[in-house]
Formats: C-alpha cells, sequence, structure tokens
C-alpha cells in the first residue's frame, strides 16, 4: 500500500532515523543499559524545556498524565480552561476523577484570556486549574505567558499546562514561566511514534502530590520522580520509544532550539498565506493562531470560502497526503493543516501544490 504522508494535527510523520532509532535492539529496564539511556536525554530534555527540574517519561499517551495531574494535585476545586475538544474534555475528566470542577468557557475559536482566568482565582475557591497552551481542535495558541504570570498572584493554586502539541515547537520556559506542570504526548510536535508522554513538575507540585491521598500507582507523580533520580520509570517503559527520544533529541540540538521555533513560525505564516490566497479565512480568533497547525475556516464562521471537505481530503490523499477534516462540532466546517515536527519549506511546498491541484478539481 503506498505510504500517505499525514499531515493531521497528531500523529503526524515519524522519520526513517526515528522508526530505525524505535527498533533498536531491547534492553532491560532496570538494567545500566536503560539508565545510561535516559541519564544521557535527561540534560537535552531539562534543555528543551528549560528546567532544572527532571523531566519524566510516561508509557501512554498524553491523557494518562492529563488525567493524572488531576488526581495528584486537585484537594480544594479545579477550574477548567476551555476553549476547544481537548480543554472541554478536561472538565470531564476532572469529574470523572470525582473532584470538585468549574468549568471556565469561551467559545471555540477564542483563546483563555489571563483577565477571564485571574476573575476565576480571585474568588479563592480555586487550588488548581487546568489550560491547553495550544488548543489543537481549534488551532488557538491562548497567551500562556500572561497566564503564568498570574501564578505570582496565586501561589497556592497549581497550574497545569498541556503543551501537547506545542512543546518542542517554540520557547516554553518551564522554570521561568513558574507553572507547576507542562505536559506533552510525543505523536505531536515531538514527531515520534504515539505511546509516550513527556512532563514535568514543580517543586510546588511534587509537595502538593505528597500531601495528597489517592493518587493511585500508574500516574503517581511522586513515583515518577523518585525513580526518575535513579534514571528510571516507575514500570517498564515502551523502550523504543526512548531510543527513538533520543534521536529525536539529536536531530532538535543538531537543528539548534531557535532555528526549530523559527521554522515552526515560519511554516505555520505559509499555510496561513496559502490559506488567505484561496479565499479562506482562519477558524481562530486573529493574534492566536497556531504554529504547529493551522485551522481553516470552512464556513464554521462567516466569512471565506467554503469547499466539500471530504472531497478536498480525497483528492489531496489521492496525491499522497492526509490532511485533517476537522474535529469534534466544527468536523467538516473547518479543516486542519500540520507544520508540526520535521516539515520543511519544501515538504510543505509538495503539500500546496497538492492542495492546489484538488481545489482545481472541486
Ligand atoms: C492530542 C492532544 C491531546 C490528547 O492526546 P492523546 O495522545 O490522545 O492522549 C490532548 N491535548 C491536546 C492539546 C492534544 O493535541
Amino acid at each position: 500500500m503506498a505510504h500517505v504522508k499525514l499531515h493531521i494535527p497528531g500523529p503526524v510523520e515519524v522519520s526513517e532515523k526515528t522508526f530505525q532509532a524505535f527498533c533498536s535492539p531491547m534492553i532491560g529496564h532496570r538494567g545500566q543499559g536503560f539508565k545510561d539511556l535516559y541519564a544521557a536525554i535527561q540534560p537535552k530534555l531539562q534543555a528543551l524545556l528549560y528546567t532544572k527540574q527532571l523531566v519524566y517519561l510516561s508509557t501512554s499517551s498524553a491523557w494518562g498524565v492529563m488525567e493524572g495531574a488531576v488526581r495528584n494535585l486537585v484537594t480544594k476545586k479545579v477550574l477548567n480552561c476551555m476553549c476547544g475538544a481537548f480543554s472541554d474534555k478536561w472538565f470531564d475528566v476532572s469529574k470523572r476523577c470525582g473532584k470538585d470542577a468549574e468549568a471556565l468557557q469561551v467559545p471555540w475559536g477564542s483563546p483563555i484570556r489571563a483577565e477571564a482566568v485571574d476573575r476565576k482565582l480571585a474568588t479563592g475557591q480555586f487550588d488548581a486549574l487546568t489550560i491547553i497552551h495550544n488548543e489543537t481542535s481549534t488551532g488557538v495558541m491562548s497567551p500562556i505567558h500572561e497566564i503564568a504570570a498570574l501564578k505570582k498572584k496565586y501561589p497556592d493554586v497549581m497550574f497545569i499546562v498541556d503543551t501537547v502539541s506545542s512543546m518542542t515547537a517554540l520557547k516554553l520556559e518551564f522554570d521561568a514561566l513558574g507553572i507547576d506542570v507542562m505536559i506533552a504526548g510525543t505523536q505531536k510536535a515531538f514527531a515520534l511514534p504515539p505511546g509516550l508522554a513527556v512532563f514535568v513538575c514543580s517543586p510546588a507540585a511534587l509537595a502538593r502530590a505528597a500531601a495528597l491521598k489517592d493518587r493511585g500507582y500508574y500516574f503517581d507523580f511522586l513515583e515518577f520522580q523518585k525513580n526518575a533520580e535513579q534514571s528510571m520509570t516507575p514500570s517498564t517503559p515502551s523502550i523504543g520509544h526512548v531510543f527513538a527520544l533520543q534521536s529525536k533529541l539529536e536531530d532538535i540540538f543538531a537543528e539548534g532550539l531557535e532555528a526549530r521555533f523559527a521554522r515552526h513560525q515560519r511554516l505555520a505564516e505559509m499555510t496561513r498565506a496559502w490559506a488567505a490566497g484561496n479565499g479562506f479565512t482562519l477558524f481562530p480568533e486573529p493574534g492566536y493562531e497556531s504554529v504547529t497547525l493551522t485551522c481553516v475556516n470552512n464556513g464554521a464562521k462567516p466569512g471565506g470560502r467554503t469547499v466539500d471537505v471530504p472531497k478536498l481530503q480525497k483528492l489531496v490523499k489521492d496525491q499522497g497526503f492526509l490532511i485533517d477534516g476537522g474535529y469534534g462540532k466544527i468536523k467538516g466546517t473547518t479543516f486542519r493543516i500540520s507544520n508540526m515536527g520535521d516539515e520543511t519549506e519544501a515538504t510543505m511546498k509538495q503539500l500546496y501544490a497538492a492542495l492546489d491541484s484538488a481545489m482545481k478539481q472541486l
């Protein structure tokens, strides 16, 4: 079967080099080989996340750690900031964990604004909040620096931040932001196969977890810390992923962080220009567009062109590329194009050529 290249916002295309590393001969996870492997990548993970904290590896998709964060850190009440499918779901997950939760909902396409968060936290009801930095369903990036600045005013509130589809694509300085948890899944901007999550906790988050019962075991943050101190994971990790991550970190630092960040910005701008050039408007509120994917408006909001999205997808797929047809309640009234991972100007131009050819046949 001919390979269809992924331009959906996760999983994204995985390089041959990454796959080769993924298929390294197996080693034992309690042996020195694994400890050496984890110890070798730890400083690179810390440099990537601009942190002195130990970076943890969880063999799960991102949701495992997102749910774990709620279980480890919420004692009183959690504020779930909601602006799209993933962030809306986190509210549901908080309730399923038996936590007292409140929604801060904004319309899809809008970002979460610091003022709205401030007003909620000022009530004094909350000891944790969840927020998604890059809401993949709507292509909206919320102003995380302005929101994180509130942490100074509310030191007892745990700031739990999902950077699932933005980590590695732009500068997110964990320690300087002052937030408490930052989480990513590796099938998004890391461009690894799905099945591994990467996350980091502040000392305050570990202290909160220590005071809280019923953290469970698999996602107990204290277990992650205790084991990471020995360059290990609490349970048997997906070792292939750790080899793949090592390979990817080599790529990331060979390119250079600043160059990588600039590349994602540039490629996202190219996709926005492609959309505008074809008469489309974008779904996100102007000024809050993601740098890793573009969510094109196709009738979800007034203005701009509309096309038959399933037909567009098929015409593009026939040329070897998969684009996304919109997520949840905006399926079909938006479509999404990812530029995460290893994409370059040259590879994105191949996609735009396929899209252009498809547009002529619609
Ligand atoms: C993909 C995604 C998730 C869910 O990730 P899983 O790997 O399916 O658990 C959560 N949040 C955001 C922003 C995402 O893009």
